[in-house]
């Protein structure tokens, strides 16, 4: 089985989420792609919502689709949750399965800063997203490159090779200028936030009285 890991704050999950999962499952042939909405953090930050609550608005907004999917592996951790230890379980609880860990291109660049990069880049392969304001071509800018790799073609999608074998897939998929801060700031705003999350997300949001302020 192809499966695909999403992983994200959701905070909340939007259309441009759910878009991007939808064409990426479909262009990747994937059979079944899983949410991972993050735990708490352990010190609080401010504007983030309860991991509970942002598992709940995922779960909303997944349900009608038999293809998706949303975990909880990150949720019940108490302790300070990385993306590492997250997929070396996935990787226990589907030995079977071919992994592909889906993020969208600002998420990619910033892997150099995330816990053991060099390590997380050889566990799964990658399918990486363009979002606006982001180009595909900034690929060439990721540390850990096969060395020699050559950078993309104009052609996407075409793999690139990683250090250590891995490859990531560089996917063009709608360009949705959503964020879940642009869309907090709605709500703080007291604006609409209809047609950019699901009307159950938005109905949570409205009736948790989530992100108000
Ligand atoms: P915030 O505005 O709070 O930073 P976000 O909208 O970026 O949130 P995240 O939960 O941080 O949402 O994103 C999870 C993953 O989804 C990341 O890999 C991110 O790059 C990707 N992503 C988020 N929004 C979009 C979008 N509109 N199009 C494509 N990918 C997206």
């Amino acid at each position: 089985m192809r499966r695909g890991i999403f992983g994200g704050t959701f905070n909340p999950i939007h259309f441009g989420h759910l878009r991007t999962a939808e064409e990426v499952r479909e262009t990747c042939v994937l059979d079944s792609l899983l949410f991972i909405p993050s735990g708490n953090p352990p010190l609080k930050e401010a504007d983030l919502a309860d991991a509970g609550h942002r598992y709940a608005m995922v779960r909303r907004a997944v349900e009608a689709n038999r293809h998706f999917s949303v975990s909880d592996i990150e949720l019940l951790r108490t302790e300070r949750s990385y993306t590492v230890t997250t997929l070396l379980e996935l990787r226990e609880k589907y030995p079977e399965d071919e992994l592909f860990f889906i993020l969208g291109m600002d998420a990619f660049l910033d892997i150099p800063n995330w816990w053991q990069p060099e390590r997380l880049i050889r566990l799964v392969d990658f399918i990486v997203v363009a979002r606006p304001g982001f180009d595909l071509a900034d690929a060439v800018r990721f540390p850990f490159l096969e060395e020699g790799a050559a950078p993309p073609p104009p052609s996407f999608p075409s793999p690139l090779r990683l250090a250590g074998g891995r490859t990531a897939v560089f996917l063009p998929v709608t360009a949705l200028d959503i964020s879940s801060t642009a869309i907090r700031r709605l709500v703080r705003e007291d604006r609409s936030i209809r047609y950019l999350v699901p009307e159950a997300v938005e109905e949570y949001i409205r009736s948790h009285g989530l992100y108000r302020g």
